[in-house]
């Protein structure tokens, strides 16, 4: 049975290098303002700070934060830029600002600063602290804005909604007559477009990436036996993957990812490259061609793996009904310097998050077990757990029954049979967690209108 269901999604389009020099200087002006806000509003944050005369650890006092009318007075030329997109940088910066403030530990120091205390350079202060919202450089490359689209309502004069793709032209607000896309898919027929970020990436070139809700109507099978804690349909497809550092993952019917390893192909190129950077002056012509040219490489490599990923998790979404993945720490993992390279190369986070909404969208979802569960110490034949395995053990040698396996394939049919117990309620629980954040969500957009009623 299927029912239609609202989701939001979002779909980015490269843009097309035709479209005149004056958008793509709009595009950088609203770059360098939005994070002009944004630092303006760290700058505010840190002399209440200051004042206060806040010591690491403490609560932190309530803040009032800058306001763009007000921001537009002082730097008149923050009103060439779009105003939305102004308001969405003082969004963030109240949503960082909130994140550490319920942050559990506000006394930690991030190392760097330790290093300059240590150093004598600067001593330590409430700037160096883990988490705390700090100020965006240009050499970071935070170049994106994001601005709400605006709909025709009783009490704006509005014609038509300010963000629009009519054929391969989006209109964006500021934008008259629109900036020309590469239309490579077309969004759905009912797409109700929420808001847009333009962003530029690390080799050059201008994206959009345009964020919509639309209604589709989805397989309700898992989740009515979810909800009603009906047993599971019969034919249920069930997959077990084993991260794995060597072949990206194993599955539970003993197949091997095959990962093309896109960073470790291109790493002689790219190491060539930055040895001939440090030969060359820093900031002249040359060193800047050079860094365009290791810039483009990085972003090369990184699409090479989304499109890898993508093409691979579609088709194992539509091969499977429910995939089932170890719920291990891919941060601690990636710290670790022998191991870390490959994991960065490989993407298995973003990997997950991928199977995750394309499950969802399926009507089933990515079952993530607990990561203290003995999947490789486990017999998959007789289930005798093994306590003295080691991580040099490739091969597993069951003391009960004596079968022999290979390590990583013996752990994936774990976490699939373990998927398989757990994935009623698994779901059910997902389905209301996405249910309270519904209506978490519906109680702060009500607030939010509360407030612009009485202002
Ligand atoms: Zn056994």
């Amino acid at each position: 049975m299927k029912a239609p269901i609202t989701m939001n999604q979002a779909q980015v389009y490269g843009i097309s290098k035709q479209n005149s020099k004056e958008i793509f200087q709009f595009f950088q002006k609203n770059f360098g303002c939005t994070r002009k806000v944004y630092n303006l509003c760290v700058d505010s944050c840190y002399k209440q700070l200051e004042q206060a005369g806040y010591t690491n650890g403490d609560d932190l006092p309530e803040f009032s934060f800058p306001k763009v009318s007000a921001l537009k007075k002082d730097y008149p030329y923050l009103k060439e830029a779009d105003g939305l997109g102004l308001a969405n940088s003082v969004l963030d910066f109240q949503k960082a600002y909130k994140t550490f403030r319920n942050q559990k530990d506000r006394s930690a120091y991030r190392k760097s600063a330790l290093r300059r205390d240590r150093s004598g350079k600067e001593p330590l202060s409430f700037r160096g602290l883990k988490g705390i919202p700090r100020f965006h450089a240009k050499s970071a490359g935070y170049f994106s804005y994001r601005t709400a689209c605006q709909y025709p309502k009783e009490g704006n004069a509005l014609k038509r909604p300010t963000i629009r793709l009519e054929g391969s032209i989006l209109y964006l607000p500021k934008l008259k007559h629109g900036v020309k896309l590469i239309i490579h898919r077309k969004l759905p027929e009912d797409a109700h477009i929420l808001n847009a970020t333009v962003f530029m990436d690390t080799d050059g070139t201008y994206q959009v990436s345009i964020c919509y809700s639309y209604t589709f109507l989805m397989e309700m099978d898992y989740r009515e036996a979810a909800a009603q804690e009906q047993p599971l349909p019969k034919e249920t497809s069930f997959l077990g993957l084993d991260y794995s550092q060597k072949d990206f993952y194993v599955d539970s019917e003993g197949r091997k990812a095959n990962y093309p390893k896109y960073y470790r192909r291109s790493e002689q190129k790219l190491a060539r490259l930055q040895k001939s950077i440090c030969r060359k002056e820093k900031d002249g012509k040359n060193y800047q061609k050079n860094m365009r040219k290791i810039q483009k490489l990085h972003a090369k490599i990184k699409h090479q793996r989304h499109d890898y990923l993508q093409k691979l998790s579609t088709e194992l979404v539509s091969r499977y009904d429910v995939i089932v993945v170890e719920d291990i720490n891919l941060r601690a993992i990636g710290g670790c310097l022998s191991l870390g390279k490959n994991l960065h190369d490989n993407g298995f986070g973003l990997f997950r998050e991928m199977l995750a909404y394309k499950l969802w969208k399926k009507g089933s979802c990515l079952v993530r077990i607990d990561r203290m569960y003995p999947s490789s110490k486990t017999c998959s034949v007789c289930g005798v757990v093994k306590p003295d395995l080691k991580l040099s053990d490739r091969i597993y040698i069951c003391p009960e029954c004596g079968c022999v396996i290979d390590r990583d394939y013996n752990a994936a049919v774990n976490i699939r049979e373990e998927g398989k117990r757990i994935f009623l309620t698994y779901l059910k629980e997902a389905m209301e967690k996405a249910e309270e954040a519904k209506i978490r969500q519906e109680a702060a957009k009500e607030r939010r209108q509360k407030k612009k009623k009485t202002a």
